[in-house]
C-alpha cells in the first residue's frame, strides 16, 4: 500500500508516501480501506518529536479515518467486510491507504455522511463531547462559549451544544471563520482579534457572563476567562500553547472550576459513551462536520503547514 512515513522526527517535509507492506488483521483485529483521513494539530506535534508520547520511528501518522471495512480478524463481531466506518485511534497510522485498528476503535458511519465527514469526525468530535459533558458536565438552557470555535474541535462544540439546548457563543478570528460559526449553529459569533469582544460577551449575556468556556488558546485566554465565567462556572482548558499568568480571585469569586482535560484519559468506557453520542448525532444530522480543505495524501506536508495557521475553517482531511 502507500503510506506516509516518518523516518526522523522534524518539520512537516519529514513526512513522505513511500510504499508500505499492507497490514493484516490479527485476532480483534479490523482492517480499514482509508477514503479519508483527518488532519489534527496533536498529528504536527507528535510529528516534531517534542510530544510527550513519542512513536518509534518509521511510523505512519493519524489517528482519524473513515472507510470501508476490507477485511476482520479472528473474534471480530461488531462490523464485517463492507461496513462503511469511522475510525478514532489505528495500531498502524492513518495516513495511508489501510489502517490497521482495533474493534475498539471502528464506529459505524451512519448513511448520508461522506468520508470525507466521516474522518473529520474521531479526535475532534470526541474532545468536544468529552468536553462539554464528561468534563464540565453543560446542560441545556446554559450558556456556553466556544473560544476558538472556527477549528475542527470548535465546530464539533459548537454543533454538540446547540444540539442539547444550550445557548452557544463561538468565536474566530476571520470574517469566514465567523460565518462559518453562525452557520454552524451559534446564537451569537465574535471576533477573537477583536479588541472589546469580550465586553460585547458580557452584554450579550445582560451582564452575567458564560456558565462553561471551551478554550482552544489557554495560554493567551485563561486570564480573560476567568473574568467572564458566571458563578460556578466551568472554563475547561482543550488547547493550549505556552504558559500564561492568572488572578486567582477572579476563580474564587465565583466558584469557579478550572477543569484540563486530554483526550488520551478517556478510558475506553468513556470513548464507548462519547461515540454511542457521535453516531447518534452524525444519524439525526445534528452532527455534520465540516470540511474546509480536502487533499491529496501525498500532500501531507501542505496539511500540516495549513493546520497550524490561523483562519480555521472546519477539518482539512487527506484523500489516499
Ligand atoms: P484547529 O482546527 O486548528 O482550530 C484552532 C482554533 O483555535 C480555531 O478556531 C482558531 O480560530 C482558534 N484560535 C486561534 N487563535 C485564537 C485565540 N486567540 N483565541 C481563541 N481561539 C483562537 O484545531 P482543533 O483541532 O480545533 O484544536 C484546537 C486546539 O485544541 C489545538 O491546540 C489542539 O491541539 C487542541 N486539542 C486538544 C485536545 C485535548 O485532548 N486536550 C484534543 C484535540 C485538540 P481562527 O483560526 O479563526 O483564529
Amino acid at each position: 500500500m502507500k503510506a506516509i512515513l516518518v523516518h526522523e522526527f522534524g518539520p512537516p517535509e519529514v513526512m513522505r508516501l513511500e510504499d508500505a507492506p499492507d497490514p493484516q488483521p490479527g485476532s480483534g483485529e479490523v482492517l480499514v480501506r482509508v477514503k479519508a483521513a483527518g488532519v489534527n494539530p496533536v498529528d504536527t506535534y507528535v510529528r516534531t518529536g517534542a510530544y510527550a508520547s513519542k512513536p518509534s520511528l518509521p511510523y505512519t501518522p493519524g489517528s482519524d479515518a473513515a472507510g470501508v471495512v476490507e477485511s476482520t480478524g479472528a473474534g471480530v463481531t461488531r462490523v464485517t467486510a463492507g461496513d462503511r466506518v469511522y475510525v478514532h485511534g489505528t495500531l498502524s497510522g492513518a495516513y495511508a491507504e489501510f489502517a490497521l485498528c482495533k474493534e475498539s476503535q471502528v464506529w459505524p458511519l451512519p448513511d448520508g455522511v461522506s468520508f470525507e465527514q466521516g474522518a473529520a469526525v474521531g479526535v475532534p468530535y470526541a474532545t468536544a463531547y468529552r468536553a462539554l459533558f464528561q468534563r464540565a458536565h453543560a446542560a441545556p438552557s446554559e450558556t456556553v462559549l466556544i473560544h476558538g470555535a472556527s477549528g475542527g474541535v470548535g465546530v464539533a462544540g459548537t454543533q454538540l451544544a446547540r444540539a442539547a439546548g444550550m445557548t452557544v457563543i463561538g468565536t474566530a478570528g476571520s470574517e469566514r471563520g465567523l460565518q462559518l460559526v453562525k452557520e454552524q449553529g451559534a446564537h451569537h459569533a465574535l471576533n477573537h482579534r477583536s479588541s472589546g469582544y469580550l465586553d460585547e460577551l458580557m452584554s450579550l449575556t445582560g451582564g452575567r457572563g458564560v456558565d462553561v468556556i471551551l478554550e482552544m488558546l489557554a495560554n493567551v485566554n485563561l486570564d480573560k476567562d476567568l473574568n467572564v465565567l458566571a458563578k460556578h462556572g466551568r472554563a475547561v482548558i482543550v488547547g493550549n500553547h505556552g504558559t500564561v499568568e492568572i488572578n486567582p480571585r477572579s476563580a474564587m469569586s465565583r466558584d469557579a472550576n478550572i477543569l484540563g482535560m486530554t483526550l488520551f484519559n478517556a478510558t475506553e468506557q468513556d470513548l464507548k459513551g462519547i461515540h454511542a453520542a457521535l453516531v447518534a448525532g452524525l444519524a439525526n444530522r445534528s452532527l455534520r462536520p465540516v470540511v474546509g480543505q480536502s487533499l491529496p495524501l501525498a500532500d501531507a506536508a501542505r496539511a500540516h503547514h495549513a493546520v497550524m495557521e490561523s483562519g480555521a475553517y472546519g477539518k482539512i482531511v487527506l484523500v489516499p
